[in-house]
């Protein structure tokens, strides 16, 4: 038995002006045919298919079609997602005949002229593989669910965590659902429900926060026997692209009432949730500054979800570190990093040691944030590259580029060429610095940063920040997105939206 393997994943923010290019993917590492599983075959879902598929009767044999990753950015350009499908068309052709698919998405993915790039891409190797072939595909728990998808493929899994701390797992959950198809060799029931809402990401919190009753909901539910999957898709709330909206996902081996009522009711308890889970508490620039520095303890963690590069915003914004720069001294010092490959090259030419003197940050977001005139002392010069274990990766490589620590007074500013995880401290160690002692640490993440912080930090802060990633909807201009949408409307039943019916 033969089961082609691939992956695309990325999450789009449409508010982030800057394009995702296939140099973005290719820092990333793209890999087609027997390289998809020798290079990334213990990584997140691709590790899950390939331990998953290991434990069946007769394993089966494991066949590469591509992989792209690349980190949350703007849409993909027309150039890289017409490379995409062709890379993905022709790794299939060349795999010939396979009895089953099982692809790694995110599904919160747009590029230029395709809003929708996982149903797309769903639909294409649908075309390719015709209609008798199990295709499996996973998802992020942000993704947002098309028709198209979920026509497309034969079961979807998404991630049951925020933090996502279940790639490994959903991928080892998508290869027991494939397995199953196979031997049942009956198509599952599919049932889905759209909800017309959208929230910020700061409560999606499925451990701690309004929705995990929900999560483990799930999980009982995929403990049934006649349950292949059941998903809940907070959607990533920064994609003006139609259908955006939360969705709840049920397929089961068997056809019964009874599951229809199980979605309405998980569909209806969202949806009594959706102000509970909108309501954080966030302070502006000056006060969460001012609010940590008056805490006591250290490390203070401070959550800028609106500059999330975890959430798709460019990650250079200049808002906090103005506010560092304002507020010192500060004590056990303070430590925030910034995507500007501009300031990497002042500080290469610098030296370490050398007097840095630049403009910083602002520029691929200037809608929301201004360049700053940042002095300072050149501390370290160095690649910034990792394996990210813990929120959103495992055994994932990150590779940011080139990078360089500047201090000046008590602020530490690691500047990066590339974009990557702001939820992670790891990003702040390879630098050389000790986020586990300092003052004040800023995380580029709305909540994951919460898996790798909360062991160690005294108190976490949300800001409210300008950025691409506002929760502030009134300064984004969505015009692609089916309406009504709650909270862009006020919408007090979910059935008045009859783009969910
Ligand atoms: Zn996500």
């Amino acid at each position: 038995m033969r089961i082609a393997v691939g992956q695309l994943w990325q999450e789009t923010n449409t508010f982030n002006r800057n394009p995702t290019t296939l140099a973005d993917f290719q820092n990333w590492g793209i890999a087609t045919g027997t390289d998809v599983l020798e290079k990334f075959g213990e990584t997140g879902e691709l590790g899950g298919f390939v331990s998953g598929t290991r434990q069946w009767n007769s394993p089966p044999e494991l066949v590469g079609l591509a992989r792209f990753l690349c980190w949350p950015s703007g849409r993909i350009n027309r150039e890289a997602w017409e490379a995409i499908q062709e890379t993905f068309l022709k790794t299939l052709d060349v795999a010939g005949h396979v009895d089953g698919v099982l692809i790694a998405l995110h599904g919160a993915l747009a590029a230029e002229g395709e809003g929708d790039v996982t149903g797309a891409l769903l639909e294409q190797i649908r075309n390719s593989i015709g209609p008798e072939i199990p295709l499996v595909g996973t998802l992020d728990l942000h993704a947002n669910v098309t028709r198209r998808m979920m026509a497309q493929a034969d079961l979807l899994y998404g991630y049951h965590t925020q933090p996502h701390l279940d790639q490994f797992e959903t991928g080892l959950r998508a290869a027991r659902g494939l397995r199953l198809m196979l031997e049942r060799q009956h198509r599952p029931f599919k049932y889905c429900r759209k909800l017309p809402m959208i929230t910020a990401a700061e409560s999606h919190n499925t451990f701690t926060g309004p929705p995990a009753p929900l999560y483990r909901r799930l999980e009982q539910l995929e403990r049934e026997p006649e349950v292949l999957s059941a998903g809940l898709y907070m959607a990533m709330p920064w994609l003006d692209c139609k259908e955006l909206g939360w969705t709840v996902t049920l397929h089961t081996v068997t056809e019964d009432e009874r599951w229809k009522t199980v979605v309405a009711e998980i569909a209806e308890s969202c949806w009594d949730l959706r102000s509970a889970i909108s309501d954080v508490e966030r302070y502006g620039p000056n006060e969460v500054v001012a609010k940590s520095l008056g805490h006591g303890g250290h490390p203070i963690v401070i959550g800028d979800g609106a500059d999330a590069t975890n959430s798709g915003a460019p990650g250079d914004s200049t808002v906090l570190l103005r506010e560092l720069m304002k507020q010192q001294p500060i004590p056990h010092g303070a430590m925030t990093f910034l995507v500007d490959p501009k300031a990497v090259i002042h500080a290469e030419q610098a030296g370490i040691g050398g007097a840095f003197d630049a403009f910083v940050g602002g520029n691929f977001a200037p809608e929301f944030s201004e360049p700053l005139r940042f002095r300072g002392t050149v501390e370290r010069l160095l690649p910034m590259q990792f394996e990210l274990n813990g929120a959103l990766g495992r055994k994932m490589p990150v590779q940011m580029g080139r990078s360089a620590v500047v201090r000046s007074g008590d602020v530490a500013v690691v500047f990066t060429e590339r974009s990557g995880p702001g939820s992670s401290p790891l990003l702040y160690e390879t630098a050389g610095l000790k986020p586990r002692e300092c003052g004040i640490v800023v995380a580029k993440s709305p909540t994951a940063f919460r898996a790798d912080y909360d062991p160690f930090v005294a108190a976490s802060f949300i800001a409210d920040c300008p950025g691409c990633a506002t929760p502030n909807w009134s300064q984004l201009k969505f015009q692609n997105i089916n309406q009504p949408l709650w909270p862009l409307q006020e919408i007090a039943n979910p059935e008045e939206a009859e783009w969910c019916r």
